[in-house]
Protein backbone atom coordinates (compact mmCIF):
# COMPACT_ATOMS: atom_id res chain seq x y z
CA UNK A 1 0.00 0.00 0.00
CA UNK A 2 1.28 3.71 -1.06
CA UNK A 3 0.92 6.48 1.38
CA UNK A 4 -1.28 9.34 0.57
CA UNK A 5 1.62 11.63 -0.47
CA UNK A 6 3.53 9.35 -2.71
CA UNK A 7 0.42 8.69 -4.57
CA UNK A 8 0.55 12.80 -5.24
CA UNK A 9 2.47 12.31 -8.91
CA UNK A 10 -0.17 10.30 -9.92
CA UNK A 11 -3.58 12.34 -8.41
CA UNK A 12 -2.03 16.00 -8.74
CA UNK A 13 -5.91 17.31 -7.98
CA UNK A 14 -7.06 14.53 -4.92
CA UNK A 15 -3.88 14.11 -3.00
CA UNK A 16 -3.95 17.77 -1.72
CA UNK A 17 -7.63 18.33 -1.24
CA UNK A 18 -7.27 14.99 1.28
CA UNK A 19 -4.60 16.17 3.09
CA UNK A 20 -6.14 19.83 3.38
CA UNK A 21 -8.55 17.83 4.79
CA UNK A 22 -6.41 15.70 6.95
CA UNK A 23 -3.97 18.40 8.27
CA UNK A 24 -6.87 21.07 9.41
CA UNK A 25 -9.58 18.17 10.94
CA UNK A 26 -11.71 19.58 8.34
CA UNK A 27 -12.95 16.22 6.92
CA UNK A 28 -15.84 15.89 4.82
CA UNK A 29 -18.40 13.36 5.87
CA UNK A 30 -18.42 11.62 2.90
CA UNK A 31 -15.97 11.49 -0.58
CA UNK A 32 -17.30 10.31 -3.59
CA UNK A 33 -14.77 9.51 -6.42
CA UNK A 34 -15.77 9.81 -9.88
CA UNK A 35 -12.62 8.00 -11.94
CA UNK A 36 -12.81 5.47 -15.06
CA UNK A 37 -9.77 3.38 -13.57
CA UNK A 38 -10.78 1.38 -10.64
CA UNK A 39 -7.54 0.45 -9.44
CA UNK A 40 -6.59 4.39 -9.09
CA UNK A 41 -10.15 4.66 -7.32
CA UNK A 42 -9.43 1.66 -4.97
CA UNK A 43 -5.39 3.24 -3.97
CA UNK A 44 -6.64 6.63 -3.11
CA UNK A 45 -9.49 5.53 -0.71
CA UNK A 46 -7.01 2.48 0.81
CA UNK A 47 -4.69 5.09 1.20
CA UNK A 48 -6.85 7.94 2.75
CA UNK A 49 -8.37 5.33 5.02
CA UNK A 50 -5.13 4.02 6.65
CA UNK A 51 -4.63 7.76 7.18
CA UNK A 52 -7.88 8.24 8.73
CA UNK A 53 -7.08 5.09 11.33
CA UNK A 54 -3.48 4.66 11.47
CA UNK A 55 -2.68 5.52 15.23
CA UNK A 56 0.70 7.11 15.10
CA UNK A 57 0.08 8.78 11.42
CA UNK A 58 3.17 10.96 10.29
CA UNK A 59 1.62 14.78 8.73
CA UNK A 60 -1.10 12.76 6.83
CA UNK A 61 0.39 9.75 6.00
CA UNK A 62 -0.34 6.63 7.28
CA UNK A 63 2.69 4.75 8.86
CA UNK A 64 2.50 1.26 7.41
CA UNK A 65 3.47 -0.30 10.48
CA UNK A 66 0.85 0.17 13.69
CA UNK A 67 -1.40 -2.19 14.39
CA UNK A 68 -4.42 -0.41 12.41
CA UNK A 69 -2.30 0.03 9.50
CA UNK A 70 -1.65 -3.97 9.79
CA UNK A 71 -5.53 -5.09 10.28
CA UNK A 72 -6.58 -2.30 7.54
CA UNK A 73 -3.65 -3.70 5.34
CA UNK A 74 -4.85 -7.66 6.03
CA UNK A 75 -8.61 -6.33 5.73
CA UNK A 76 -9.96 -7.33 9.00
CA UNK A 77 -9.96 -3.86 10.55
CA UNK A 78 -12.67 -3.08 12.88
CA UNK A 79 -13.67 0.42 12.12
CA UNK A 80 -13.45 -0.43 8.17
CA UNK A 81 -15.89 -1.57 6.30
CA UNK A 82 -16.17 -2.56 2.69
CA UNK A 83 -18.86 -2.92 -0.40
CA UNK A 84 -17.92 -4.37 -3.13
CA UNK A 85 -19.79 -5.75 -6.17
CA UNK A 86 -20.99 -9.89 -5.76
CA UNK A 87 -20.52 -12.40 -8.05
CA UNK A 88 -23.62 -11.05 -9.78
CA UNK A 89 -22.50 -7.82 -10.15
CA UNK A 90 -24.25 -5.87 -7.41
CA UNK A 91 -23.89 -4.33 -4.27
CA UNK A 92 -27.44 -5.77 -2.76
CA UNK A 93 -29.56 -4.09 -0.26
CA UNK A 94 -28.77 -6.67 2.23
CA UNK A 95 -25.21 -6.08 1.99
CA UNK A 96 -25.53 -2.50 2.54
CA UNK A 97 -27.47 -3.09 5.74
CA UNK A 98 -25.34 -5.41 7.05
CA UNK A 99 -22.69 -2.46 6.99
CA UNK A 100 -24.96 -0.27 8.28
CA UNK A 101 -25.64 -2.46 11.30
CA UNK A 102 -21.66 -3.24 12.11
CA UNK A 103 -21.86 0.93 11.97
CA UNK A 104 -24.67 1.03 14.49
CA UNK A 105 -21.64 -0.34 17.12
CA UNK A 106 -19.85 1.80 18.94
CA UNK A 107 -16.02 2.74 17.03
CA UNK A 108 -13.85 0.37 18.69
CA UNK A 109 -10.38 1.51 17.68
CA UNK A 110 -10.29 4.34 15.80
CA UNK A 111 -11.35 8.16 16.06
CA UNK A 112 -13.55 7.43 12.93
CA UNK A 113 -15.36 4.76 11.27
CA UNK A 114 -14.52 4.27 7.65
CA UNK A 115 -16.71 3.18 4.91
CA UNK A 116 -15.26 1.83 1.57
CA UNK A 117 -17.95 1.58 -1.65
CA UNK A 118 -16.29 0.68 -5.00
CA UNK A 119 -18.28 1.04 -8.06
CA UNK A 120 -21.54 2.36 -6.09
CA UNK A 121 -22.93 2.31 -9.41
CA UNK A 122 -23.90 -1.16 -9.22
CA UNK A 123 -26.16 -0.32 -6.13
CA UNK A 124 -29.90 -0.80 -7.52
CA UNK A 125 -32.17 1.89 -5.84
CA UNK A 126 -33.20 0.19 -3.06
CA UNK A 127 -29.45 -0.40 -2.21
CA UNK A 128 -28.83 3.78 -2.61
CA UNK A 129 -31.71 4.04 -0.64
CA UNK A 130 -30.50 2.16 2.58
CA UNK A 131 -26.75 4.06 1.66
CA UNK A 132 -28.30 7.18 1.74
CA UNK A 133 -30.07 7.06 5.20
CA UNK A 134 -26.73 6.11 7.07
CA UNK A 135 -25.27 8.92 5.00
CA UNK A 136 -27.75 11.11 6.21
CA UNK A 137 -27.80 9.89 9.98
CA UNK A 138 -24.63 8.00 10.54
CA UNK A 139 -24.43 6.55 14.20
CA UNK A 140 -21.01 8.64 15.02
CA UNK A 141 -18.19 9.47 13.37
CA UNK A 142 -18.02 8.36 9.81
CA UNK A 143 -16.31 8.79 6.83
CA UNK A 144 -17.66 7.27 3.76
CA UNK A 145 -15.52 6.96 0.62
CA UNK A 146 -16.94 6.13 -2.44
CA UNK A 147 -15.79 5.26 -5.73
CA UNK A 148 -18.09 5.54 -9.06
CA UNK A 149 -17.24 5.60 -13.16
CA UNK A 150 -20.80 6.57 -13.60
CA UNK A 151 -21.52 9.41 -11.43
CA UNK A 152 -24.97 10.04 -13.07
CA UNK A 153 -26.27 6.32 -11.87
CA UNK A 154 -26.01 7.68 -8.60
CA UNK A 155 -29.45 9.50 -6.88
CA UNK A 156 -28.60 13.04 -6.58
CA UNK A 157 -29.37 12.57 -3.03
CA UNK A 158 -26.35 10.74 -2.40
CA UNK A 159 -24.54 12.70 -4.81
CA UNK A 160 -25.02 16.06 -2.98
CA UNK A 161 -24.11 14.55 0.45
CA UNK A 162 -20.96 13.89 -1.19
CA UNK A 163 -17.73 16.09 -1.48
CA UNK A 164 -16.64 15.55 -4.91
CA UNK A 165 -13.02 14.46 -5.90
CA UNK A 166 -11.97 13.50 -9.36
CA UNK A 167 -9.48 11.23 -9.92
CA UNK A 168 -7.04 11.26 -12.88
CA UNK A 169 -6.94 7.95 -14.81
CA UNK A 170 -3.28 6.72 -15.06
CA UNK A 171 -3.17 7.35 -18.77
CA UNK A 172 -4.06 10.59 -17.73
CA UNK A 173 -1.15 11.36 -15.15
CA UNK A 174 1.07 9.51 -17.42
CA UNK A 175 0.70 11.53 -20.35
CA UNK A 176 0.38 15.20 -17.61
CA UNK A 177 3.67 14.22 -16.24
CA UNK A 178 5.19 13.78 -19.92
CA UNK A 179 4.01 16.54 -21.46
CA UNK A 180 5.04 18.89 -18.52
CA UNK A 181 8.52 17.02 -19.13
CA UNK A 182 8.33 18.25 -22.84
CA UNK A 183 7.09 21.67 -22.33
CA UNK A 184 8.28 22.89 -19.10
CA UNK A 185 6.47 25.89 -19.44
CA UNK A 186 3.06 24.48 -19.44
CA UNK A 187 0.86 25.70 -16.73
CA UNK A 188 -0.64 22.48 -15.06
CA UNK A 189 -4.15 23.51 -15.45
CA UNK A 190 -4.41 23.19 -19.27
CA UNK A 191 -2.01 20.18 -18.78
CA UNK A 192 -4.41 18.22 -17.47
CA UNK A 193 -7.65 19.70 -19.29
CA UNK A 194 -5.34 18.73 -22.31
CA UNK A 195 -4.53 15.17 -21.57
CA UNK A 196 -7.99 14.81 -19.96
CA UNK A 197 -9.61 15.74 -23.31
CA UNK A 198 -7.12 13.03 -24.94
CA UNK A 199 -8.20 10.42 -22.85
CA UNK A 200 -4.15 9.69 -22.04
CA UNK A 201 -3.05 9.76 -25.31
CA UNK A 202 -0.08 11.94 -24.70
CA UNK A 203 0.31 12.34 -28.64
CA UNK A 204 -3.35 13.43 -29.19
CA UNK A 205 -2.78 15.69 -26.02
CA UNK A 206 0.00 17.14 -27.41
CA UNK A 207 -1.06 17.51 -30.83
CA UNK A 208 -4.04 19.52 -29.14
CA UNK A 209 -1.49 21.98 -27.33
CA UNK A 210 -0.13 22.34 -30.71
CA UNK A 211 -3.12 23.28 -32.47
CA UNK A 212 -3.28 26.29 -29.88
CA UNK A 213 -5.40 24.96 -26.99
CA UNK A 214 -3.98 27.74 -24.76
CA UNK A 215 -5.00 30.28 -27.11
CA UNK A 216 -8.33 29.41 -27.32
CA UNK A 217 -8.29 28.76 -23.87
CA UNK A 218 -7.89 32.63 -23.16
CA UNK A 219 -10.19 33.51 -26.07
CA UNK A 220 -13.00 31.67 -24.72
CA UNK A 221 -11.78 33.12 -21.03
CA UNK A 222 -12.11 36.64 -22.47
CA UNK A 223 -15.12 35.87 -24.70
CA UNK A 224 -17.21 34.48 -20.58
CA UNK A 225 -15.89 37.58 -18.68
CA UNK A 226 -13.89 40.19 -19.57
CA UNK A 227 -15.22 41.36 -23.40
CA UNK A 228 -18.50 42.58 -24.96
CA UNK A 229 -21.26 40.77 -25.73
CA UNK A 230 -20.05 41.90 -29.35
CA UNK A 231 -16.71 40.11 -28.81
CA UNK A 232 -18.17 37.19 -27.09
CA UNK A 233 -20.43 36.66 -30.74
CA UNK A 234 -17.48 37.92 -32.88
CA UNK A 235 -15.60 35.05 -30.88
CA UNK A 236 -18.67 32.37 -31.67
CA UNK A 237 -18.47 33.20 -35.29
CA UNK A 238 -14.73 32.94 -35.42
CA UNK A 239 -14.73 29.48 -33.82
CA UNK A 240 -17.81 28.21 -35.01
CA UNK A 241 -16.82 28.29 -38.75
CA UNK A 242 -14.12 25.88 -37.95
CA UNK A 243 -15.49 22.29 -36.98
CA UNK A 244 -12.26 20.99 -35.27
CA UNK A 245 -12.08 24.29 -33.23
CA UNK A 246 -15.84 24.48 -32.56
CA UNK A 247 -15.80 21.13 -30.94
CA UNK A 248 -12.69 21.63 -28.84
CA UNK A 249 -14.72 25.03 -27.78
CA UNK A 250 -17.46 23.51 -26.72
CA UNK A 251 -14.92 20.81 -25.06
CA UNK A 252 -13.57 23.68 -22.98
CA UNK A 253 -16.47 25.07 -22.40
CA UNK A 254 -17.99 21.93 -21.06
CA UNK A 255 -15.06 21.49 -18.61
CA UNK A 256 -15.41 25.16 -17.40
CA UNK A 257 -18.55 24.56 -16.27
CA UNK A 258 -18.23 21.19 -14.80
CA UNK A 259 -15.91 22.31 -12.93
CA UNK A 260 -18.13 25.73 -11.73
CA UNK A 261 -20.84 23.65 -11.11
CA UNK A 262 -19.19 21.00 -8.45
CA UNK A 263 -17.67 24.14 -6.92
CA UNK A 264 -20.85 26.02 -6.60
CA UNK A 265 -22.64 22.69 -5.31
CA UNK A 266 -20.28 22.80 -2.18
CA UNK A 267 -17.24 20.66 -3.35
CA UNK A 268 -15.07 23.00 -1.49
CA UNK A 269 -11.74 24.00 -3.49
CA UNK A 270 -12.49 20.57 -5.28
CA UNK A 271 -12.80 21.31 -8.79
CA UNK A 272 -11.81 18.89 -11.52
CA UNK A 273 -9.34 20.16 -14.31
CA UNK A 274 -8.72 23.46 -13.77
CA UNK A 275 -9.47 26.57 -11.81
CA UNK A 276 -13.10 26.80 -12.16
CA UNK A 277 -14.96 30.04 -13.79
CA UNK A 278 -15.99 32.95 -12.22
CA UNK A 279 -19.28 32.43 -12.74
CA UNK A 280 -22.52 32.49 -10.94
CA UNK A 281 -24.21 29.09 -10.27
CA UNK A 282 -27.63 29.53 -12.20
CA UNK A 283 -25.58 31.08 -15.54
CA UNK A 284 -23.53 27.82 -15.14
CA UNK A 285 -26.60 25.67 -14.74
CA UNK A 286 -28.28 27.39 -17.61
CA UNK A 287 -25.18 26.73 -19.88
CA UNK A 288 -25.31 23.11 -18.50
CA UNK A 289 -28.67 23.10 -20.45
CA UNK A 290 -27.63 24.62 -23.22
CA UNK A 291 -24.87 22.16 -23.41
CA UNK A 292 -27.32 19.24 -22.92
CA UNK A 293 -29.91 20.56 -25.15
CA UNK A 294 -26.96 20.44 -28.09
CA UNK A 295 -25.64 17.07 -26.96
CA UNK A 296 -28.93 15.83 -27.71
CA UNK A 297 -28.80 17.50 -31.18
CA UNK A 298 -25.80 15.78 -31.96
CA UNK A 299 -26.99 13.58 -34.71
CA UNK A 300 -28.79 16.32 -36.46
CA UNK A 301 -26.71 19.14 -38.24
CA UNK A 302 -25.76 21.64 -35.92
CA UNK A 303 -25.14 25.21 -36.46
CA UNK A 304 -21.74 25.56 -34.69
CA UNK A 305 -21.57 29.14 -34.54
CA UNK A 306 -25.26 29.61 -33.20
CA UNK A 307 -24.45 26.56 -30.48
CA UNK A 308 -21.19 28.29 -29.37
CA UNK A 309 -22.90 31.87 -29.44
CA UNK A 310 -25.97 30.45 -27.00
CA UNK A 311 -23.73 28.99 -24.08
CA UNK A 312 -21.60 31.96 -24.19
CA UNK A 313 -24.10 33.97 -23.77
CA UNK A 314 -25.48 31.66 -20.97
CA UNK A 315 -22.50 31.95 -19.13
CA UNK A 316 -22.12 35.96 -19.37
CA UNK A 317 -25.84 35.93 -18.46
CA UNK A 318 -26.22 37.76 -21.47
CA UNK A 319 -29.57 35.25 -22.49
CA UNK A 320 -32.04 37.14 -24.94
CA UNK A 321 -29.26 39.70 -25.85
CA UNK A 322 -30.15 41.24 -22.30
CA UNK A 323 -27.62 41.11 -19.02
CA UNK A 324 -29.00 38.84 -16.25
ZN1 LIG B 1 -0.19 3.25 11.16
Amino acid sequence: MHALTELQSHQPHAVPVLAAALRGQRLHHAYLFTSRDLGSARNVMQSFAASLVCVERRDVDACGTCVACRKLAEGNHPDVAKLVPNEKGMIPIDAVREVTARLGLKASEAPTKVVIVERAERMNEAAQNALLKTLEEPAGPTCFLIATSRVKALAITIRSRCQRVRLATRAESTAVSELRAALPDLDQRLARIAAALASGDTEAARTTLDNGLSELDQRLSEATHDGSMRGALAAAADLGSEREKADLALALIEIAVRDGLAKAHGAGDTHMLGEPPAVPSRRLAKAAAVLTELRGMQNLYVNRTLALESVLLALRGDVGGKAS
